[in-house]
C-alpha cells in the first residue's frame, strides 16, 4: 500500500518498494521533495550479507510506504513490551491508517441501451427510448445510436 502523495515530507520515515517489486524493501527517511520524485537517505546498516543498500536515492512516491515502527512523532518503537502496545494501540493504527493510499476506483455503471458495464462518465441517452438524463450510455452507443438519433430529430423539426 503506497503513501498519499499529499502526505509524504521531508523527515518521515518511509519503507521502500527498491525494486519495485515488492521484495527488497528498504527503509529510509524523506530528505525533501523534487518535482516528481523523493530523495530518501537510506541509513548505514550492516545490511551487505543479504545486499542491502546505503546512501541518498530518488524514488518515486508509489514506491513509498509508511515505516510502521515509527510513531507520528518520528519516535521509533523499539522492542520493549510498552511500545509494542502502543504500536496496536487505536492511536497508532489510525495514523497509519491515515497515510494509506487506496487506488481510486471508478465506480462501475451499467449502459442503458446496450447494458455493457463502463467505468467513467457515461453519455446521456435522450432522446433514444424515451431515457432520462439519469441514465447514462456508454460511448459506444452514444456514437452508434444516440448521436444520428439527435440529428434525425433536428431533421425532422427543420423539415
Ligand atoms: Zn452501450
Amino acid at each position: 500500500m503506497s503513501i498519499k502523495p499529499e502526505k509524504i515530507k521531508p523527515g518521515l520515515h518511509v519503507c521502500i518498494d527498491f525494486k519495485g517489486n515488492g521484495y527488497f524493501i528498504e527503509r529510509g527517511k524523506v530528505i525533501r521533495k523534487l518535482r516528481k520524485n523523493w530523495p530518501i537517505h537510506i541509513p548505514d546498516r550492516d545490511l551487505n550479507s543479504i545486499g542491502g543498500v546505503n546512501g541518498q536515492y530518488s524514488i518515486p512516491p508509489n514506491r513509498l510506504m509508511l515505516d510502521l515502527t515509527f510513531t507520528k512523532d518520528g519516535r521509533a518503537l523499539m522492542a520493549n513490551r510498552e511500545d509494542h502496545n502502543y504500536m496496536w494501540s487505536k492511536e497508532h493504527i489510525d495514523y497509519c491508517k491515515s497515510y494509506d493510499h487506496e487506488e481510486k476506483k471508478e465506480p462501475v455503471k451499467t449502459c442503458s441501451i446496450c447494458k455493457k458495464k463502463f467505468v467513467g462518465l457515461g453519455n446521456n441517452p435522450q432522446p433514444v427510448k424515451n431515457l432520462s438524463v439519469d441514465d447514462r450510455c456508454c460511448d459506444d452507443c452514444n456514437k452508434a445510436v444516440v448521436i444520428p438519433r439527435r440529428f434525425r430529430e433536428v431533421d425532422k423539426e427543420i423539415n
